[in-house]
């Protein structure tokens, strides 16, 4: 698990802030290591992961979805030379040179390290908020807005920010109707936002209004107990989703006593530079950032402490220079950009000798005439997990080839089958054997465990090809 070896520079977290170090240090001959992240402080690709249209990142006049801009950044960095972990750091010593990063994978030793581990959406604490999160309460929209259960209901999202006038109309599409919930008299959004919210006949904004709690039946929330700021007077409104859009808070828990921190947890950075107070430890984006907070100023942070590290290694004389070939200078086309897609089974084409089929039919018939283990991915349009999910299953898919089947179903395309198979947010994988649900798992997990999920339903002896 420990590489005896010692990295020029280990950068943690990959959104714009971890990329751009990235793409900056590799082609600096630098080969740097990423810790991409895996569950701890968001999603690999970072918070754009959780958003549709990102309309001001320059060079993208047409706009660019959110995955679709990490994806390009990624590829970016890959292509001159990053070392990719998708692994959540658990422990870091700066204390003593080189400094130690560790995952439970893995630990390395690097001279120079870049922080760019952004912030995590933060959550209400109300008193019923664990027995419906996920049944009802959301902290995103963009994942989750489109689960059967929000089709048709009316919604609710608390925030007053960008983030929450983003997911109030973006709620429209699949709700009925939208109560934004503001603590205050006043939006905090941009005005372009606001203006998008108040003429919107669907969004209803309750002003100086906060949730106290939510309520439900079945395992489902029906409801949640507002409470006026001004009076205090509280009530009760009946909605099905509640989704949080309340803002971050940065992502520093490993650093606590390591690195300067400011009252909220920032990283203290010198003024106009990158530099925190310990030399060649650097923090770019969001997470020394409270005031701008944007994709554009942490990708600029980001090259900030890619020169800035390169610039500290040199003088100490501590680089290992990994000259490289010269990358193709074509851009990788789109279709390597994204993951290979999974071969499309109309009904035409449908043959059950293939390991990977789409959409209901294929797994109609599959259900009733599959004699191998079902494993179904339901995802939804623009959902940032869902694009997350993506590699990870199609590699241990790849692992079990033609020893089971793989659905995958667009929830949004096929909203009855998502309903009868009780999908509350996405990516969902629900397996099937012998005509019956043998495990439902929400969210995102480590390939080990989805192996492990498959080999426990094999026969006895069959395992995975490589
Ligand atoms: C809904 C939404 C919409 C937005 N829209 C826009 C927009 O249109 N334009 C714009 O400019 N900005 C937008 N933003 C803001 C923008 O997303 C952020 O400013 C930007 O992503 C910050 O980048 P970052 O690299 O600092 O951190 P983040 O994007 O937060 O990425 C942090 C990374 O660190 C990783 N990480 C955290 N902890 C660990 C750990 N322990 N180990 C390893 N990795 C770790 C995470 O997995 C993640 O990859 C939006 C934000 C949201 C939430």
């Amino acid at each position: 698990m420990s590489n005896p070896q010692v990295e020029n520079v280990v950068i943690i977290g990959s959104g714009p802030a971890g990329y751009t170090a990235a793409i900056y240090a590799a082609r600096a001959n630098l080969k740097p290591v990423m810790f991409e992240g895996f569950q701890a402080g968001g999603l690999p690709g970072g918070q754009l992961m959780t958003t549709t249209e990102v309309e001001n990142f320059p060079g993208f006049p047409e706009g660019i979805t959110g995955p679709q801009l990490m994806d390009r950044m990624k590829a970016q960095a890959e292509r001159w030379g990053t070392e990719c972990y998708t692994e959540d750091v658990t422990y870091v010593d700066l204390s003593q040179r080189p400094f130690t990063v560790r995952s439970d994978e893995r630990e390395v030793k690097a001279h120079s390290l870049v922080i760019a581990t952004g912030a995590t959406a933060k959550r209400l604490g109300l008193p019923c908020e664990g027995e419906f999160w996920s049944h009802g309460i959301s902290a995103c929209a963009i994942c989750d807005g489109a689960t059967p259960i929000f089709h048709g209901a009316p919604l609710a999202v608390v925030g007053g920010g960008d983030s929450a006038a983003e997911e109030a109309v973006y709620l429209t599409k699949y709700g009925d109707h939208i109560n934004l919930l503001v603590r205050r008299d006043e939006l905090r959004a941009s005005k372009a936002m606001q203006d998008r919210v108040l003429n919107n006949p669907k969004i209803t904004v309750h002003w100086n209004t906060e949730p106290v709690d939510v309520f439900g039946e079945n395992g489902r929330m029906t409801g949640v107990r507002v409470r006026n700021t001004q009076t205090g007077e509280e009530s009760d409104l009946h909605v099905k989703g509640l989704f949080y859009a309340i803002g971050h808070k940065p992502n520093t828990s490993l650093f606590k006593g390591q690195l300067e921190l400011d009252d909220v947890g920032y990283i203290v950075t010198k003024p106009g530079s990158v530099e925190t107070n310990t030399e060649g430890v650097y923090a770019a984006g969001d997470v020394q950032d409270h005031e701008f907070r944007q994709a554009i100023t942490a990708a600029g942070t980001g090259c900030m402490a890619a020169m800035l590290a390169e610039r500290w290694l040199s003088t100490h004389q501590l680089i290992t220079e990994y000259h490289q070939q010269q990358p193709s200078s074509e851009t990788p086309p789109e279709a390597e950009l994204t993951e290979e897609k999974t071969t499309a089974s109309p009904e035409e084409v449908f043959n059950i000798a293939h390991t990977r089929h789409e959409g209901g039919y294929a797994l109609r018939k599959l259900f009733h005439e599959s004699d191998r283990l079902i494993m179904v991915k339901y995802v939804s349009p623009n959902c940032g997990p869902c694009h997350t999910l993506k590699p990870i299953l199609n590699k241990v898919v790849d692992e079990f080839d033609g020893k089971i089947h793989f659905v995958e179903i667009d929830i949004d395309k096929e909203r009855e089958i998502a309903e009868n198979a009780q999908v509350t947010g996405t990516p969902t994988v629900q397996f099937f054997k012998d005509k019956e649900l043998v495990q439902h798992v929400q969210g995102i997990k480590q390939k080990s465990e989805y192996r492990k999920l498959i080999e426990s339903y094999l026969p006895a002896g069959v395992s995975a090809t490589n």
